[in-house]
């Protein structure tokens, strides 16, 4: 169902839950959830949770992508923001609404097309994708103001941070395949401060391209 009743329940679940900012809160109204996932699945689209989206792979559950979202928004400029894990592209949608432009890695080719041509049909061409092993991030396109990486590696790649501007943030899910800390972390010259938010689960980072 795709109802705006169904769509504003998600809202309300989400402030319940402490997210606070209301660009937020609009973008993830406004943002057609049920176009990312197969027909089969699109009726759960405005419920708060990850859903398969194929290679075993997930969509994010809602909540989690507008608490990263939020901690980014929050806290700093947003012109220029990579995201590492393109998945179906949902994530991408919210973040290229919110930002000048949004430069996004998918190690898992099909994936990535399909996230491709969906941002382009629902109207979004602030996007940049590159299909590669986001570990190192996107150097020839930085420095950037937000980095985001939408699934979990066991500690944090450093060259994510060489690639933060100064006053840039990285939020990131950090830990093994349970329960990770989803950790923000802030560059001010050359020093990095960080602080954990919230325990979450992603898929894990994996190395190498498909
Ligand atoms: N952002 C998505 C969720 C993506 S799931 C959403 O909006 O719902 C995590 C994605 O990260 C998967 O598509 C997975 O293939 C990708 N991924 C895992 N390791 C990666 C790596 N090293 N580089 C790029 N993408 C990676």
């Amino acid at each position: 169902m795709t109802s705006q009743r169904t769509r504003e329940r998600l809202l309300g679940r989400l402030m319940d839950q402490g997210i606070h900012s209301m660009e937020v809160l609009d973008v993830i109204r406004s943002t057609p959830r049920h176009v990312f996932l197969d027909e089969a699945l699109s009726h759960r689209a405005y419920e708060d949770v990850a859903l398969p989206i194929g290679f075993n792979q997930t969509i994010s559950q809602p909540y989690v992508v507008a608490r990263m979202t939020e901690a980014l928004l929050t806290t700093g400029p947003m012109n220029r923001v990579l995201e590492i894990g393109t998945g179906c592209g949902y994530q991408t949608s919210v973040l290229a609404q919110l930002s000048k432009a949004v430069f996004t890695v998918e190690r898992i080719k099909p994936l990535q097309e399909k996230a491709r041509k969906i941002l382009r049909l629902i109207g979004l061409r602030n996007i940049e994708f590159k299909h590669d092993d986001g570990t190192q991030g996107w150097a020839d396109r930085g420095l950037y103001d937000a980095i985001m990486t939408t699934a979990a590696p066991q500690s944090i790649p450093q060259e994510l941070l060489h690639q933060l501007a100064d006053g840039g943030r990285l939020i990131i899910p950090v830990g093994g395949e349970n329960d990770q800390e989803l950790t923000l972390v802030t560059r001010s010259g050359d020093e990095f401060s960080s602080q954990v938010l919230d325990v979450v689960r992603f898929v894990p980072l994996l190395h190498g391209k498909l």
